[in-house]
């Protein structure tokens, strides 16, 4: 098809960190890259409620779900620890309701999360076919994010010490900097995360909390995909676009079992 300069079907397609979460799982982290939304969310802004439009957002998460080869589900994210099973393969809807992680266990169901400096996790149990995604921020990392999706898969079959998780790009332990107080707070909570900025204030590594949780539950095999996304400016970022004055779009980490 052919249509005018900036038409949606110009569009490259989506550039996809993939990671290998096991045989018969697609896995992967979107990058800006690949979508059809105009600056400030260029390129492929897979958020709504982010002041973009909701069609181009769905256009964009359509064309996430072709490189994942599934219709991608994605959740309202709230900072909080409950966690969605979705078992509609037509998960077609814009969310499948409030919920900071979700479980699959049928193929071709397609699960996304949402982020843009938060640290987006990635699991898969492939044995017993189950499949999940986490959003952990600070709020839901303290509160028990992590430990809430693996219990959950654990119910839904899979066994944690065959999980396999990956941890994606998030704001890094070096740039996340917050008052001293919230350091206090959450590292009370989630000790790994106390950190220092490279300039010397108080920061929390999120990403630090994540793997030390799935270490202190079992998961044995988990990748660290280390990009920090203030700094790579092939992701999204809320704080760069705070910094400049401007509101950005969101990533995804998304994850399915292969078709059915
Ligand atoms: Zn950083």
């Amino acid at each position: 098809m052919q249509h005018g300069r900036g038409g949606v079907d110009d569009a490259a397609p989506p550039v996809v960190l993939e990671v290998d979460l096991g045989p018969g799982v697609r896995a992967g982290f979107t990058t800006r890259a690949g979508g059809v939304s105009p600056e400030p969310w260029q390129s492929l802004n897979l958020g709504l409620n982010v002041t973009d439009d909701a069609a181009r957002v769905r256009a964009n998460r359509a064309r996430a779900g072709a490189w994942l080869g599934a219709p991608v589900a994605f959740a309202s994210q709230v900072h909080g620890t409950d966690v969605a099973v979705v078992t509609d393969r037509g998960s077609a809807a814009d969310s499948v309701g409030e919920a900071d992680a979700m479980v699959a266990v049928a193929a071709g169901v397609g699960l996304g999360v949402l982020v843009a400096d938060c640290v987006p996790v990635l699991l898969a149990d492939v044995e017993a076919g189950v499949v999940g995604v986490a959003h952990a921020g600070r709020r839901g990392l303290a509160h028990g994010v992590v430990p809430a999706v693996l219990d959950a898969m654990r119910s839904a079959g899979a066994s944690v010490g065959r999980v396999r998780a990956a941890v994606g790009p998030s704001a890094c332990g070096r740039c996340y900097e917050v008052p001293a107080t919230m350091r206090d707070e959450v590292a009370l909570a989630r000790p790994a995360t106390w950190s220092t900025t490279t300039w010397g204030t108080p920061a929390l590594d999120l990403p630090a909390g994540v793997v030390a949780d799935l270490e202190a539950a079992g998961v044995a095999d988990v990748v660290h995909v280390g990009a920090c996304t203030i700094e790579d400016e092939r992701f999204f970022s809320h704080r760069r676009a705070a910094r400049g004055g401007s509101t950005t779009g969101r990533f995804a980490g998304l994850v399915a079992l292969a078709g059915a």
